[in-house]
């Protein structure tokens, strides 16, 4: 069992809070093109390193990966598929940003019939919100999204939603997160905003442009958005997603569940036979490892406190949790009021949740 992740590196223009590796798409088309050569050059480099694994899923994702035409795009999942020993049913999820979201462009991909699950960002859900994130595009956008996944047949997807920015309200959080319960979506992603070094956010935030709000206002937008989630059936089976019945991500249930997969394209990671490999974060200097034939930019052995450490990262991340068994030395008597044990695991409860990052680094070896 393995996964296969593809990294499409163009944004039309930077969101004010995003620090995945992209670069701004100018009017030069032929960088798509090579890239999609690189990119088929990395997959026929690469492919030895999974000979006996089937792999079960397939991730475009990005950047914009719906800046490539269907026909690139299915040049890419043809020369995976070649290459790769697929499993009978894999599930390729493609991200479609919502102001690409066309009739030309649905039913292309419907012809072609390689994607069987959509991810988008529509982040907001009113056009002042979506403005302050520095989105390209606006609610109507996303409301066409929402038709032509129903019109193409789609019944597959999922909507990114961004909460704890100092202008979105309480009530327009539940105003979202109804519509989004109602028009029965069937997988949610909501995550708090974080500013990250090195973005347009962190910048602003220096200035004083824009400001973060406190702890108690992220605690409770998160709790609403969870509360009305878990009212209208849906599954929060990690920290930061929720599904509906058997519309998990399996791609990215797989990742916290230490199955192996290889990522294609610039920053893009992977993880097979106990290490962490990495691309590098510049398109220039990929092509030109391509070109030398290079596998990886940096890849490290995990020792054994490693992937002690991963374990407890990611096993408290889902609602599973952590089988208390496997770690009799586990000291979190301090972190009691975050924490239920239920079944031998011991789980985050929502106030957990809310500050994993630090317990969970507390907790490491
Ligand atoms: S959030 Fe998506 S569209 Fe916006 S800059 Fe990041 S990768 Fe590009």
């Amino acid at each position: 069992m393995s996964g296969l992740y593809v990294h499409i590196p163009f944004c039309v223009k930077k969101c004010g809070y995003c620090d995945f590796y992209s670069v701004k798409l100018g009017k030069d088309t032929h960088l798509i093109s090579n890239f999609t050569e690189k990119i088929i050059n990395e997959i026929l480099l690469k492919s030895y390193l999974f000979k006996n694994q089937a792999v079960e899923t397939v991730y475009f994702g990005g950047g914009t990966p719906s800046l490539l035409t269907v026909k690139m795009l299915e040049k890419i999942f043809d020369a995976l598929n070649s290459n790769f020993s697929f499993a009978d049913k894999i599930e390729c999820t493609l991200e479609i940003n919502p102001e690409h979201a066309t009739d030309e462009y649905f039913s292309a991909l419907k012809a072609s019939g390689f994607v069987n699950r959509l991810s988008t960002g529509f982040q907001a859900m009113d056009d002042d919100g979506l403005k302050y994130l520095g989105r390209n595009h606006s609610v109507t956008d996303n409301y066409r999204y929402l038709d032509l996944c129903r019109k193409y047949g789609f019944d597959n997807f999922s909507v990114d939603y961004i909460f704890g920015y100092e202008t979105l309200t309480e009530r327009e959080v539940e105003k979202s997160m109804k519509f989004f319960c109602e028009e029965k979506i069937p997988h949610i992603s909501a995550y708090s905003l974080g500013i990250e070094d090195n973005t347009p956010f962190a910048l602003k935030l220096k200035k004083g442009l824009i400001h973060k709000p406190d702890d108690d206002f992220f605690l409770r937008q998160f709790s609403l958005i969870h509360s009305i989630l878990e009212d209208y059936g849906y599954n929060h089976y990690e920290i930061s997603n929720y599904s509906l019945p058997d519309k998990h991500s399996r791609h990215n249930s797989n990742y916290w569940n230490f199955v192996p997969y290889l990522g294609f394209g610039p920053s893009a990671h992977s993880y097979y036979n106990n290490s962490r490999s990495w691309n590098c974060r510049s398109l220039s200097l990929y092509f030109e490892q391509i070109d030398n034939r290079e596998l990886f930019d940096e890849q490290e052995i995990l020792t054994e406190t490693d992937i002690y450490n991963e374990k407890i990262m990611l096993g408290l991340r889902t609602k599973k949790g952590l089988k208390l068994a496997d770690f009799p030395n586990l000291m979190i008597s301090q972190f009691k009021d975050y924490f239920i044990v239920d079944d031998g695991y011991l789980k985050l409860n929502l106030k957990g949740w809310f500050i994993s990052d630090y317990i969970i680094s507390e907790l490491f070896a």
